[in-house]
């Protein structure tokens, strides 16, 4: 997104959270915060200066000694209290979602609640970061090993959820007893200071968890700052990639997940309805802006013909619409106007590389209106070779790959650069089993449209879908924020070793 000047309209101003402190930021470049049901602006965003990042990481240092020093019990405490919060405020937080993102509510609020999960998870903390003892390793010697926070962890986030993947980051980072600057996404980031303001509320000290908006300048200062010990992205592959990139060059640890181009394989004997419904639900829920989104379909024999005519019928009868002020809405716009009409080029790529469009989302009445719109759209006859097949689309855009066999759906998915989920339908117990072991990804829904990890499980995707070695969520998580150390103690049995202690003493003496 392009940065504008400081803004003269009445839109408020967002800050920026330092040390504690909101605070207005000196830049003088501004992006835009859109409504993207209405495609009004609803705030300006600061896209801070280099000198501000750096100040935030440096707050984050300083509140690392006394904060790494509180006893996890006590850590976690505040997270109890910020998960209180939240639970008391759902609705403003979903409601915000919704407005900055474009989710329909209930979708917002199946995000929100996910959040909060992770929370939970991380509030078990202290049975997660237990160390491991081995007695008399040598003869009265002992060896332990201790897991201790890593320092100031940096978290980057996507647009695509507002609330929830900053959320699979910071809760953890801190319950581990790491300081934490969170920089969100620019196109939504009203949500990350609600829950800034919530973490204030629970008695997160000053330092301990900061925000930072903005966008490469910031980025980069982040990545190679020396201060920074760990970062946590979620986003584009490309960025993913730099991102894994630069900051393992400037010595961090870095957990990089990326974009992803999802398949959904319908056997023959699977049940045609749940299948439909379930391919609806996973390609355009939350308008296809999810990276475990079902983009492919991939029908397997005799099945393709009633499968893309029962999408068409369920497809057609959604309502796209303001999901901020009509209830009644089943799918909301895309992010932005530019992203609209990217993910519209589609449908004109792929006509033009011979495939089929079979449901024009061009065509729903709301794409007419200010909002960002694109309906459901299903396009057929689509080659593996082809854009639509290949390029993460980003949008409620299904395309549809026929193949004869399972061997031929299993070699669609291994020429997949991405690898983030995959979904099989059917009755055959076999047939899941083939998929499950030879797919060619690294989240598998069998009968699942939609195979996203709870918080407690690691969301493991492969190839361009993630850079890095432990994955964000689960005991992986716990593990990324953590480092061990590993301590060696020999005993010597000799009244001297407890020279002050007068029980020791008197029992030596017996
Ligand atoms: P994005 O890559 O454009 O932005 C992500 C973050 O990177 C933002 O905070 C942005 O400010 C920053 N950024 C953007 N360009 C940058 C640059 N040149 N240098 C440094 N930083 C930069 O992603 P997005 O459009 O906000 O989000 C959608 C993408 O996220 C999709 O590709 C989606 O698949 C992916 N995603 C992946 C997962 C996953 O778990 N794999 C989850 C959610 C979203």
């Amino acid at each position: 997104m392009t940065a504008t000047a400081e803004p003269t309209t009445s839109v408020s101003k967002l800050k920026y959270l330092s040390a504690g402190k909101w605070t207005d930021s000196g830049t003088k470049r501004f992006g835009d915060v859109f409504n993207p049901s209405s495609g009004k602006v609803i705030a300006r965003v600061p896209y801070c200066t280099a000198a501000e990042a750096d100040a935030a990481v440096k707050a984050a240092h300083a509140a690392l000694p006394d904060w790494s020093a509180t006893p996890v019990v006590e850590r976690v405490r505040v997270l109890f209290k910020f998960r209180q919060i939240m639970l008391d405020r759902f609705e403003e937080i979903a409601r915000s979602v919704t407005r900055e993102h474009g989710k329909t509510l209930p979708e917002a609020r199946a995000s929100v609640q996910r959040g909060v999960e992770v929370v939970e998870f991380a509030c078990s903390v202290p049975t997660m970061i237990q160390g491991t003892t081995m007695q008399d390793i040598a003869r009265n010697v002992d060896a332990e090993t201790i897991r201790m926070p890593l320092g100031v962890c940096v978290g980057i986030t996507p647009f695509n959820f507002p609330a929830m993947v900053p959320m699979w980051m910071f809760p953890i980072a801190i319950a581990c007893g790491n300081t934490f600057v969170l920089k969100p996404s620019e196109r939504v980031p009203i949500s990350s200071n609600l829950l800034g303001e919530m973490m204030k509320d629970a008695g997160c000290p000053d330092g301990v968890f900061n925000i930072v908006h903005g966008d490469k300048e910031v980025v980069d200062t982040l990545l190679t700052h020396p201060l920074v010990r760990a970062i946590s992205f979620v986003g584009s592959t490309a960025i993913a990639q730099y991102v894994y990139e630069t900051g393992t060059k400037h010595g961090k640890r870095v957990q990089s997940a990326g974009g992803a181009k999802n398949h959904l394989l319908i056997m023959p004997d699977a049940d045609l309805d749940q299948a439909a419904q379930a391919l609806q639900a996973s390609a355009f829920g939350c308008a296809g802006e999810r990276c475990m989104a079902g983009s492919v379909a991939v029908p397997v024999g005799g099945i393709a013909d009633p499968l893309v005519a029962r999408l068409k019928e369920i497809g057609g009868k959604m309502k796209t619409g303001p999901t901020d002020s009509d209830a009644t809405v089943d799918m909301g716009p895309v992010i932005t106007r530019q992203h609209q009409q990217k993910v519209a080029g589609y449908l004109d790529i792929a006509k033009n590389e011979g495939a089929t469009v079979a449901l024009d989302g061009r065509e729903v009445p709301a794409a007419k209106s200010e909002g960002f719109f694109v309906g459901p759209t299903v396009i057929d006859n689509v080659k593996p070779g082809m854009r639509v097949a290949k390029e993460e689309i980003f949008g409620p855009v299904l395309s549809v790959v026929r193949v004869k066999d399972i061997d031929e759906a299993l070699a669609v998915g291994r020429d997949c650069p991405y690898g983030n989920g995959a979904s099989i339908f059917t009755k055959s117990g076999w047939a899941a089993r083939q998929f499950k072991l030879h797919f060619n990804a690294g989240m598998i829904g069998i009968n699942i449209g939609v195979p996203a990890p709870m918080a407690w499980f690691p969301f493991t995707g492969w190839n361009k879908s993630f850079f890095g070695d432990l994955h964000i969520q689960g005991t992986e998580a716990v593990h990324f924020y953590t480092q061990q150390k590993t301590v060696m103690t020999r005993w010597f049995e000799s009244a001297e070793e407890s020279h002050h202690d007068p029980v020791w003493k008197a029992q030596r003496q017996k």
